[in-house]
């Protein structure tokens, strides 16, 4: 178990060396495979004992090997993100491993599945949040590939619940889950920008996020659509209201802040800790 914890960790967080490229390069326009890894100051080619997530930073202490020039502290930050998240993706997923029940075949798609999907999703929210912070966008390849990787994993749980408990409505259920998720999504970010827009006579928010929320219904049903809501709502506020306080931005500017990394911070909410937030809101209004 604790070497398994170790390698998620270290799969996340060179996975997370990767998407600092894909930060960087896609909204440029640039391929994210050539030509490889060079400082932007000097242009020295990074080797690959410089290359190694975190280690080689630390080891580096944030400087170019070559020029000495400053490399942004972002760079381990990521990387460190990424593994986290990851190590926290497995642990969550790991009470499925104890669970191979009489639908055993559906199990093993949740013991390989599962975590495979949720490191595919997070790796997404990290480019995603970071793209959206520098450039104001969420690429389609988040939101539009986030929305198929839910309607294809729960066609895939579908298809082994098919073998596995057969042709009834129970075996139909994740693929229902995500489609509802999917639009509920969609249509409630849809109206919110819609009515946002007239009350405010200027875009309230991007089309992008709009996406965004029909990914996280696709993945995690229309449940979790509400949750993230609320919780990037909350998030956002409170970072907004701290802004002002402390530059004395204008409300105007405060609206520029991009909500896509807010989002992303309520999905992570719901993926760890959702169950229990459901139920302290629930205690809280008295059911
Ligand atoms: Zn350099």
């Amino acid at each position: 178990m604790l070497i398994i914890g170790f390698f998620s960790f270290w799969l996340g967080a060179c996975i997370g060396s990767f998407l600092n490229v894909v930060v960087w390069r896609v909204p440029r326009g640039e391929s994210i495979v050539r030509p490889p890894s060079h400082c932007p100051k000097c242009n020295a080619s990074i080797k690959w004992h410089q290359n190694i997530p975190i280690l080689s930073w630390l080891a580096l202490r944030g400087r170019c090997a070559n020029c000495r020039e400053p490399i942004s502290p972002r760079y381990i930050l990521v990387e460190l993100l990424t593994g986290l998240l990851f190590l926290a993706a497995f642990w969550k997923c790991s009470p499925v491993y104890a669970s191979v029940g009489p639908d055993g075949v559906a199990s093993f798609t949740r013991i390989i599945g599962l975590p495979v999907v949720w490191w595919v999703w997070i790796s997404l929210m990290v480019v995603g949040s970071f793209i959206d912070f520098d450039h104001q966008l969420l690429p389609d390849f988040v939101t539009v590939g986030g929305m198929i990787l839910g309607v294809v994993y729960a066609c895939i749980e579908c298809a082994l619940l098919f073998v596995g408990v057969g042709a009834t409505m129970e075996a139909l259920r994740p693929l229902m889950t995500s489609l509802v998720g999917l639009a509920f999504g969609f249509g409630l970010m849809w109206l919110i920008r819609y009515v946002g827009t007239k009350a405010f006579k200027r875009e309230a928010m991007g089309l992008g996020d709009v996406f965004l929320m029909g990914a996280i219904g696709a993945l995690f049903g229309p449940v979790s659509v509400m949750v993230t809501l609320v919780v990037s709502a909350v998030a956002g506020s409170i970072v907004g209201v701290m802004l002002i306080l402390l530059s004395k931005t204008k409300l105007g500017s405060f609206m520029e802040i991009p909500y896509g990394p807010y989002i992303c911070m309520g999905c992570l909410a719901w993926m760890f800790f959702g169950p229990e937030l459901v139920r302290w809101y629930l205690d809280l209004v008295g059911f």
